[in-house]
């Protein structure tokens, strides 16, 4: 059934910055920069404010190197560099790309947290940022507001456990300081939350070590009316590459997104991203998920099914030789690299490539697609110049 969908406010701030537009708004941009089993996720405001959160893996330097290139179209340079945590599957490309001299302008953050004293990550995040314009790395404020042009922003939600409405969680594992971005353009909502956990939840039956920040994080954005219980989010980033750590029920329910993309590449046999368990309730009417060891989805709150899920390669389809229900799913579009676009009031755009790697190497094409969803607060009916969206 999802084939069918396939066509080939003003918030508490601690601080505003803005950038003084010099050229005509444009759509806002996100883009999924497929650079194999990490992440990094360019954002790019109306006013060409740019927002570059996690920086991929070793051996997807190329692939982020050439990536931005073509989507900076030659400025050499982003104004925000945010690593979401310091692991290496998100922060090893960062030294290619100030080496491949682009430059990082206005800060490079990361959550705040114990120190970490690896010479890896001295080499290839502390030291190169301090090279930047934007000099040595700093902690991100929770509660920044960042103003992307023509009224869209982004805020920092949460960082370390730490919650814009004063919530703290407490958190040990790396992976639970993830940086929280929302990025709000009238009618167009937005969440990505790197590798942020969502805890164990019994009728699901996901497990895991990871604490549930992610429930605290639905509840913040509803508590600060950044989302509607309602309309909720647009589109989500599918936390920690689709682990069972993440996307619980529960968060979902209070989210509400219809379009959800996983950052992953091709293989992953030591983690088996994305998990079926976690993916196939998000979009199919009736999951196939069958060794949730006595656990029952109807218990679980329920979820409108998404209308589309994307991911950036094919997860660990080479090595799922695990019982069924905690393998790996590649249900969504394997897509290579994914960009929204959205002009915030009627209609958001997935574009996918098709660059699809194995090993770091470009290995074959998956499918090129373009596919307009309405947002929710739009209602074509009525508009005689309404785009045809889904
Ligand atoms: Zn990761």
């Amino acid at each position: 059934m999802i084939s069918k969908l396939m066509v080939c406010r003003l918030f508490l701030s601690l601080t505003i910055l803005s950038l003084t537009p010099t050229f005509a708004m444009e759509p806002l941009q996100i883009h999924y920069i497929n650079t194999g089993q990490g992440g990094s996720t360019l954002i790019i405001g109306p006013d060409g404010t740019s927002v570059l959160y996690d920086f991929g893996v070793k051996f997807g330097d190329i692939a982020l190197v050439l990536y931005l290139h073509s989507a900076l179209s030659g400025k050499k340079q982003i104004d925000y560099a945010i690593l979401s945590h310091r692991h290496k599957d998100h922060y090893y490309g960062y030294k290619d790309m100030i080496d491949a001299n682009i430059n990082v302008r206005v800060a490079n953050f990361e959550p705040d947290g114990p120190e970490l004293d690896s010479s890896l990550i001295n080499r290839n995040w502390y030291e190169p940022a301090s090279k930047t314009l934007a000099g040595k790395v700093r902690t991100i404020p929770v509660g920044l507001v960042v103003s992307l042009g023509d009224g869209a922003t982004m805020h920092v939600i949460a960082a370390n456990g730490r919650l814009l409405d004063g919530t703290q969680v407490d958190v040990n594992d790396e992976n639970d300081r993830s940086i929280v971005l929302f990025i709000n353009y009238k009618n167009f909502q937005y969440l990505i939350d790197g590798d942020l956990g969502g805890g164990t939840e019994r009728c699901s039956g996901h497990e895991t070590t990871q604490v549930d920040v992610q429930t605290f994080v639905a509840k913040t954005l509803l508590n600060e009316k950044l989302i509607t219980a309602e309309n909720g989010l647009d589109a989500m980033h599918i936390a920690h590459h689709g682990s069972e750590s993440s996307t619980p029920l529960r968060y979902v329910s209070l989210v509400k997104p219809e379009v959800g993309i996983v950052s992953v590449g091709n293989p992953n046999c030591k983690y088996r991203h994305p998990r079926r368990d976690v993916l196939s309730p998000l979009i199919e009417d009736v999951p196939k998920v069958t060794s949730l060891s006595g656990s029952s989805l109807s218990q679980c709150p329920r979820i409108n099914r998404f209308k589309a899920l994307y991911q950036t390669d094919l997860g660990s389809e080479s090595c799922n030789t695990m019982p069924t229900g905690k393998e790996t799913l590649n249900a969504g579009f394997v897509s290579g690299d994914i960009v929204l676009t959205t002009d915030g009031i009627k209609a958001l755009k997935v574009s996918t490539s098709g660059n699809l790697f194995f090993d770091g190497t470009l290995s074959r094409l998956g499918p090129q697609c373009e596919t307009t969803y309405c947002l929710d607060e739009y209602n074509p009916t009525g508009d005689s110049d309404a785009k045809t969206c889904i």
